[in-house]
């Protein structure tokens, strides 16, 4: 069968991810678009040279005949209507972070995918799917350097504009690393603190940036991730995780090595579309696989999404405060941890 999906939101992501399942991806098409501004929508067809029927708004979309899953890439403060709208209709989706803008609206998710029955949502942590970060995690669970006791991450960028503030570093940013952190080591964080070294000369006057963010996990693992919006050079993903026996580290992209005129250099990245290109097309295509085959979404889940919104919402106090916030979350319903065990088995 092709999937037939339906897009909520035809701004950047929304069109990369248009592009990748017309041109990289197998098994699905995009069927339906809608937009708050219908001439994006109309422009992102052209742009991509794709036909889709435009819809006025996201209710008729989901409930068109012709989707049979949709991707919700619209504004995050939007995200949690368009998910519950989704659910209700009995349809896949696949949620660009943040699943919802509160913890409280993850519960509700949460709950509204419990009572249908099935997991019918995955979130866009794509980072879950990069060969890097697999690696690392398939070490960690077969305790190849013992029990993890230390992480040091860095989330790099070149430069940013002016619409980014300091609590994006955490929303937008580190929110990746929340996730991707609490996935490998599978261990929930108990606190977060910030720390913000010497500002950098090259971010705006209204930006804190570099910003250093400690996190604590339940067993004790201590994690510095740096966040650096304008670092110049590159945009770079760091990741080493001492162990009680070694020390893990997360690969380099690869590329080629050049020796020339007495020098041995390599290139760097420059944006994070390029970076994890192969996670995201990845993602996608587990999600298109688990619509056609019928089986519960398999990817990162509402509870990943409600952890994240939790933890990003102490990093928020942490950053007013500049005090040790506690992280307090519910009790992991068992809906998700049987499906965490079905999707490991
Ligand atoms: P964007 O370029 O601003 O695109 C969002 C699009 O959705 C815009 O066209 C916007 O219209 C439209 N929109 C907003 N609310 C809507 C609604 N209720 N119904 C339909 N369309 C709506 O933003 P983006 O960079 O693509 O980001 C979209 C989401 O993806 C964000 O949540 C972001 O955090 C996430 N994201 C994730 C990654 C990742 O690495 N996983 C990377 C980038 C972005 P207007 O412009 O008229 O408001």
């Amino acid at each position: 069968m092709t999937v037939r999906i339906g897009v909520i939101g035809t701004g950047a992501i929304g069109k990369e991810h248009m592009y990748r399942v017309k041109n990289r991806l197998s098994k699905a098409e995009i069927t339906a678009v809608t937009d708050v501004n219908h001439d994006a929508a109309e422009k992102a067809l052209e742009e991509l040279e794709m036909k889709a029927k435009i819809f006025p708004d996201e209710q008729s979309l989901i409930e068109a005949e012709e989707v049979d899953a949709v991707f919700i890439t619209s504004w995050g403060e939007a995200h949690e209507e368009a998910v519950l709208k989704a659910v209700a209709a009995g349809k896949y989706v696949f949620c660009e972070k943040p699943l919802a803008v509160t913890a409280q609206g993850c519960r509700t998710i949460m709950q509204k995918e419990m009572k249908y029955g099935k997991r019918l949502i995955q979130v866009g942590f794509m980072r879950q799917f990069d060969h890097g970060y697999e690696q690392l995690k398939q070490a960690l669970d077969t305790k190849q350097i013992g029990e993890p006791l230390l992480v040091k991450a860095a989330h790099r960028a070149p430069e940013v504009d002016d619409s980014y503030t300091t609590d994006m570093a955490i929303t937008d940013t580190l929110i990746h690393e929340i996730n991707i952190l609490h996935w490998l080591l599978a261990d929930n964080y108990v606190s977060a603190q910030i720390f913000y070294p010497k500002k950098n000369k090259h971010a705006l006057p209204h930006l804190r940036d570099p910003q250093v963010i400690q996190l604590e996990t339940e067993s004790g693992v201590l994690i510095q991730a740096e966040v650096s919006v304008n670092i110049q050079y590159g945009y770079d993903i760091q990741c080493e995780i001492v162990g009680e026996e070694g020390i893990l580290s997360l690969p380099e992209p690869e590329t080629t090595v050049m020796r020339y005129k007495g020098k041995q250099s390599m290139n760097l990245l420059s944006d994070w579309k390029t970076r994890f290109q192969d996670a995201y097309d990845k993602e996608i295509q587990a999600f298109i696989n688990q619509v056609d085959n019928h089986e519960p979404a398999q990817g990162p889940s509402a509870w990943e999404g409600y952890v994240a919104a939790v933890t990003s919402d102490a990093c928020l106090k942490a950053q007013e405060s500049g005090q040790r916030e506690p992280i307090e979350l519910d009790s992991m319903p068992d809906f998700y941890r049987d499906e965490a065990k079905a999707a490991k088995a």
